[in-house]
C-alpha cells in the first residue's frame, strides 16, 4: 500500500518503505469512513474504501455460528446503508437464522436522503417487510460493551457494526500537500488534474471536482471518468492530442438490490421496484465484469482502443 504521497518530490512511499518516484501519478484510492472506537465484543466493519466489504459474508456465518441470532447495526440510511442492511437480513435468512436482528441508524430524518422523497418511502416499506428495523434522526455515538450507544441517549446490542456513513476523504490526501476541496478530497480541475501539481490525476471517489462540488461518491461517475483518465495520462506522457475534459452527468440511475430478488429502480423523482429490476442491475453489473476479463485476454489497450 501506498503510505505517503510526495508530489513535490514526485515520488510515493509503501509500506514496506520503498520509494517509488513517478512521472505522472494516477491517484483513485477512493474514499474512507472514519470509524469512531469500538470497544468490547463488538465487530466494526467500515464500507469504504469498497473491498472492505469482502469481509462481510465470512464475518457473518462466523457470528451466526458462533452466538446464534446475531444483532447487527448498520450506521447510515444512504444506497449503501440500506442495500447492505437488505443483504445482511437476505444472508440471515439464507443461514436459517430468523432471529438475527438488523438495524439501519441514519443522521437524517428519512432514509436515502440523496435520492428522491418516493424512494425513501419505498425503502422504507421494503425494510418493514423484510424486519429491518430503522433509527432515524439520530446519530451513533460511542460503541462500548456490545451495545452501540445513539445520540438521542437510547442503546442498542450490537455483534456487527457496519458504517455505512457518508464518504469521507483518506487522511493520505491531506498529509499530502495536494490542494484540496473543503472536504479534503484532492481537487482536480475538469481533466482530473490535480490544480497544485499538474503531473497528478485524481479519479474516483478521491477527487474533489473544482466545477462539480456537489457531485455525489458514486461508482458511475468513477467508471466514465475512466476513459477520460485513460486519455489524459497518455496526453501527459506524450501521447498527441490535447487534454479532455470530464463532464459528469446530472442525474444517475440507482438500482438497489433488497436482498428478496427485487430491486429498487431511483432515477429523478421516479421509484419503482421489481424483480425486473435487479435483473437489470445484475446484467449491467455482468457486462462491466466482462470488460475487465476482456482487457486480460487483449493485454494493456492503447489510448486509441479506448475511445
Ligand atoms: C455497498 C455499496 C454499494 C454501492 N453501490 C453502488 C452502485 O450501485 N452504483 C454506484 O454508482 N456506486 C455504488 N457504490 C459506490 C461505489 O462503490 C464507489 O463510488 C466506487 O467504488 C468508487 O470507486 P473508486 O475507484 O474511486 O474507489 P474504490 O472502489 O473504493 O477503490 C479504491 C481502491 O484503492 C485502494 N486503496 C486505498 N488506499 C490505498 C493506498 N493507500 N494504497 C494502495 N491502494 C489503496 C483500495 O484498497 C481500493 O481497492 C456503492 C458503495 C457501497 C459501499
Amino acid at each position: 500500500r501506498v503510505t505517503a504521497i510526495q508530489p513535490s518530490e514526485g515520488r510515493v512511499r509503501l509500506e514496506d518503505g520503498e520509494l517509488l518516484a513517478y512521472d505522472v501519478l494516477s491517484l483513485a484510492i477512493g474514499a474512507s469512513v472514519t470509524a469512531p472506537r469500538v470497544s468490547g465484543g463488538t465487530l466494526a466493519i467500515p464500507l469504504k474504501p469498497i473491498d472492505h466489504t469482502v469481509r462481510l459474508v465470512p464475518e457473518l456465518e462466523r457470528l451466526v455460528r458462533e452466538r446464534g441470532t446475531p444483532a447487527i447495526v448498520v450506521a447510515g440510511a444512504g444506497a449503501a446503508g440500506v442495500e447492505t442492511a437488505l443483504n445482511i437480513r437476505a444472508r440471515l435468512r439464507l443461514a436459517h437464522c430468523a432471529g438475527g436482528r438488523v438495524t439501519v441508524v441514519g443522521g437524517f430524518a428519512r432514509l436515502l436522503p440523496e435520492r428522491s422523497a418516493s424512494a425513501g418511502r419505498l425503502a422504507a416499506q421494503v425494510l418493514a417487510e423484510q424486519s429491518v428495523a430503522t433509527k432515524l434522526d439520530v446519530e451513533v455515538g460511542r460503541v462500548d460493551r456490545g451495545r452501540v450507544r445513539l445520540s438521542d441517549g437510547r442503546g442498542l446490542p450490537a455483534d456487527l457494526i457496519v458504517w455505512a456513513t457518508g464518504a469521507e476523504a483518506p487522511a493520505l490526501l491531506g498529509e499530502s500537500g495536494l490542494a484540496t476541496d473543503r472536504d479534503g478530497f484532492a481537487l482536480v480541475d475538469d481533466t482530473l488534474r490535480s490544480v497544485s501539481h499538474p503531473n497528478v490525476f485524481v479519479s474516483g471517489d478521491a477527487a474533489g471536482l473544482r466545477h462539480h462540488p456537489a457531485l455525489p461518491k458514486a461508482g458511475v461517475f468513477s467508471v466514465r471518468e475512466g476513459p477520460v483518465l485513460w486519455r489524459n495520462l497518455a496526453v501527459s506522457l506524450g501521447a498527441p492530442g490535447k487534454l479532455r475534459p470530464y463532464r459528469p452527468q446530472h442525474r444517475f440511475l440507482a438500482l438497489l438490490n433488497t436482498g428478496d430478488g427485487r430491486g429498487i429502480l431511483s432515477y429523478g423523482a421516479v421509484a419503482i421496484r421489481g424483480r425486473w429490476v435487479l435483473r437489470l442491475k445484475d446484467r449491467i453489473d455482468r457486462r462491466f465484469m466482462r470488460r475487465f476479463g476482456r482487457l486480460k485476454a487483449l493485454g494493456s489497450p492503447s489510448p486509441q482502443d479506448r475511445d
